[in-house]
C-alpha cells in the first residue's frame, strides 16, 4: 500500500509513521506538509490512500478533499485525521465529500489505524467499481451503441437544456432532422452489415461537419439529428445543411467499394418555429417529410404554411391508403359537341371528390397530390372501369348511340403501369364495348417524357381501335416535330387559345393556325373552353371538328348528363352559327 500523509505538524506525522511502521503494512509513505504540495504529489504520483489532516494552513480541508476525489484520472481512498473530537457536522461533511473514514488523532492505535486504512481502501475499490458500472450504464442509456452518438433520450435532454439557455440569453437554437434516402435499398441489396457500416460512416461524417459544441445524435434507424447552439442567422443553418448534404453526397468507401447516398434534411429553429424540444423535433421531421415528397436529396425549413400542406398531404395519404377517398370519388361527364351539327358526339369523364366538409372538389384541388403519392394509376383504372360501365348503361337505355365516344384521361403513372393496355381491353370487354367508343387523353408533357415507350403503348391501344387524344395542346412542350410523330388521332386545343377569341385578332390567328396545322396532320380537332356562340362560330370557320365548353354544359353527374342529352337542342346552335 502506498500512502500520502498530509499534515503540517511534523510531530503528528511522526506519530502516524510510528504506528504504521510496526506491522509493515505500508511499504511507502510520502509526506506533505501543505495542501498545495500534497495536491502536486497526488498529481505526479500514484497512491492507494491519502491520510489528510483536517486543518491545513493553506487550504480548506473540504476543498482539498474535493480536488482529490474528483480527479479525472487518479483515484485513492481518503481518510481524514482530526484533533477535534465529537464534531459530527465536520465528520458528515467529509464523508459526503468523498472521504472513506474520519479518525481522531488521539485515538490512533496501530490496530485502529491499520483497520481503518484497509477498510478505507476496500470501500474505495468498491466505490470505484460502482462508479464505473454507473458510467457504463449511463453511456448505454445515453448513447447509440452502433455509432457511439447520443441517442434520442439524451438528445432531447440536450435540446431542452439548449432551449432553456437560449431563453435566458435570447439566442436561437437550430435543429436539423436528417433521414437517409432509400436506405432500405442498401440493406436489401447489400445486406444489413453493410447498412450498419454505412450508418457508422454517416455518423463519422456528421461529426466532422458540425461545429465544436454542437451535438449529433442517431434518433433511430437511418434518422439523425443535429443540435446547433447559438445560431446567429437562419441562413447559417441553411449553409450547414448544404454542407452536410454535400458531404454525404461524396462517395463512401466500404471494403474498397464506393457507395453513393443522399439525405433529406428538415430544419426547425427556436424561437421562430417552435417553443419546445418536442415541437422542434416534430416540425423538423415535418420539413424533412416535405423534402422526401419533393424528391429527396435536399433540405427545407419548417414554416406554418408547410405544416398545413404537409398535414393535408398526410391526411390525404391516410385517406388514400384506407380507400376512403376512392369511395368518395364521383365521375362527372362533360359533353363533347360535333361542330358539323351541334349534336352530342361524346363526353369527357372528369373526376370530382365529394369531400365530406369541403363539398364537391375539382381535380385541380387534389389530383396532383394523389399522383405524387402514387395513387393516380389505381384511381384512373377504377374510374375507367366504371366509366365504361356507365357508357354501356347509357347505350342500353338509348341515351347515347353507337358512335358516342367517351374520353378518359390517363396520367403518367397509368401509362407506366404494365397492365394499362390489358386493363383497358378488359374494361371494354366487360362492358360489351368496342375500342372505337373510347378515347384516351394524354397530355403533351406525359407523351414526350418517354416518347418511345409512350408511343409503343398508345400504338398498341390503337390496335384495339381505341382513339388517342393529345390533351391541353399548347400548354406544355408543344413541339411541332413531336406532333408529327405522335400516335394520336385527336388534338384537344387548350382553353387558353379560345378565351380571348374573337376580341383579340392575334389570338384568332393563333387559333386558326393551330387548327389548320392539326388538320394538315389528319388530326380531329376538339376546341376546349368554348363559352360563347361567337367562339363556336369562329371555330367552325377555322375547321374545328368538335367543341367542349360551358356554352353547352359544365361537367355533369351521370343523371344530369342523361337529362342534358334529352333536352339538348342542336338546332338552336345551328341557327346561331348559320348552319
Ligand atoms: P426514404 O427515402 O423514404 O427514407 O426511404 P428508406 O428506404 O430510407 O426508408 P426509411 O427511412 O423509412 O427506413 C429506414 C430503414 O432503415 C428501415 C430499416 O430497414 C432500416 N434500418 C433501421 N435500423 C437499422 C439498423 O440499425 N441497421 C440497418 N442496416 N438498417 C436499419
Ligand atoms: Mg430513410
Amino acid at each position: 500500500m502506498r500512502l500520502l500523509l498530509v499534515d503540517d505538524d511534523e510531530l503528528d506525522r511522526m506519530a502516524v509513521v510510528r504506528v504504521l511502521q510496526s506491522p509493515k503494512l505500508i511499504k511507502d509513505i510520502v509526506h506533505a506538509s501543505t495542501a498545495v504540495s500534497a495536491l502536486k504529489l497526488f498529481e505526479e504520483s500514484t497512491f492507494d490512500v491519502v491520510l489528510l489532516d483536517y486543518r491545513l494552513p493553506d487550504m480548506e480541508c473540504l476543498d482539498v478533499l474535493s480536488k482529490l476525489t474528483n480527479h479525472a484520472s487518479k483515484h485513492a481512498a481518503v481518510v481524514i485525521l482530526t484533533g477535534i473530537a465529537d464534531d459530527e457536522m465536520i465528520e458528515r461533511d467529509c464523508i459526503v465529500a468523498g472521504a472513506q473514514d474520519f479518525l481522531l488523532k488521539q485515538e490512533l492505535s496501530q490496530r485502529h489505524l491499520t483497520k481503518a486504512l484497509v477498510h478505507a481502501q476496500a470501500r474505495h475499490a468498491l466505490n470505484q467499481q460502482l462508479m464505473e458500472t454507473y458510467a457504463r450504464l449511463k453511456f448505454l442509456a445515453e448513447n447509440d451503441p452502433m455509432t457511439g452518438l447520443s441517442n434520442r433520450y439524451s438528445f432531447e435532454e440536450s435540446l431542452r437544456t439548449a432551449i432553456l439557455r437560449a431563453q435566458r440569453t435570447e439566442s436561437k437554437v437550430g435543429l436539423l432532422f436528417l433521414d437517409i434516402d432509400n436506405f432500405k435499398l442498401i440493406n436489401d441489396s447489400l445486406g444489413h452489415d453493410v447498412g450498419d457500416k454505412l450508418l457508422q460512416q454517416v455518423a463519422n461524417i456528421l461529426q466532422t461537419v458540425i461545429r465544436e459544441g454542437d451535438i449529433v445524435c442517431r434518433l433511430g434507424g437511418d434518422e439523425f439529428a443535429i443540435l446547433v447552439h447559438d445560431v446567429e442567422v437562419e441562413t447559417s443553418i441553411g449553409i450547414l445543411a448544404q454542407r452536410i448534404k454535400d458531404s454525404l453526397n461524396n462517395p463512401i468507401t466500404l471494403s474498397n467499394t464506393q457507395h453513393f447516398i443522399s439525405c433529406s434534411i428538415g430544419i426547425s429553429t427556436y424561437p421562430k418555429c417552435a417553443q419546445t424540444a418536442e415541437d422542434m423535433l416534430k416540425h423538423a421531421d415535418l420539413a424533412m417529410y416535405h423534402v422526401k415528397q419533393l424528391g429527396r436529396n435536399g433540405f427545407h425549413f419548417f414554416t406554418e404554411g408547410l405544416q398545413e400542406r404537409v398535414m393535408n398531404k398526410i391526411s390525404l395519404e391516410q385517406q388514400l391508403r384506407s380507400g376512403t377517398l376512392q369511395r368518395q370519388l364521383l365521375q362527372y361527364y362533360q359533353p363533347v359537341i360535333d361542330a358539323k351539327n351541334f349534336n352530342i358526339c361524346g363526353a369527357e369523364m372528369l373526376l370530382r371528390w365529394n369531400h365530406p366538409t369541403r363539398g364537391i372538389l375539382a381535380p385541380i384541388a387534389f389530383l396532383d397530390d394523389v399522383e405524387e403519392l402514387g395513387f393516380l394509376s389505381e384511381i384512373d383504372s377504377a374510374s375507367r372501369r366504371s366509366a365504361c360501365q356507365q357508357l354501356a348503361a347509357w347505350r342500353s337505355n338509348n341515351i347515347v348511340d353507337q358512335d358516342f365516344c367517351l374520353a378518359i384521361n390517363a396520367g403518367e403513372q397509368s401509362l407506366k403501369d404494365e397492365s394499362f393496355q390489358t386493363s383497358i381491353k378488359s374494361d371494354l370487354d366487360n362492358a360489351g364495348l368496342t375500342g372505337n367508343c373510347l378515347s384516351i387523353e394524354v397530355t403533351e408533357g406525359v407523351l414526350v417524357s418517354d416518347f418511345d415507350k409512350t408511343s409503343t403503348i398508345l400504338n398498341k391501344l390503337k390496335t384495339f381501335g381505341v382513339n388517342v387524344a393529345i390533351d391541353d395542346f399548347g400548354t406544355g412542350y408543344s413541339s411541332m416535330a413531336y406532333l408529327k410523330w405522335l400516335p394520336a388521332s385527336i388534338l384537344k386545343v387548350d382553353r387558353s387559345f379560345v378565351q380571348n377569341v374573337p376580341d383579340s385578332p392575334p389570338d384568332c390567328r393563333v387559333l386558326k393556325a393551330i387548327i389548320t396545322l392539326a388538320k394538315s396532320l389528319d388530326l380531329d380537332v376538339i376546341v376546349e373552353g368554348v363559352e360563347t356562340i361567337e367562339q363556336a362560330r369562329l371555330c367552325c370557320q377555322y375547321g374545328a371538328d368538335m367543341f367542349q365548353g360551358y356554352l353547352f354544359s359544365k361537367p355533369l353527374s351521370p343523371d344530369d348528363f342523361a337529362n342534358f342529352v334529352k333536352n339538348h337542342h342542336p338546332e338552336l346552335f345551328q341557327a346561331s352559327c348559320n348552319i
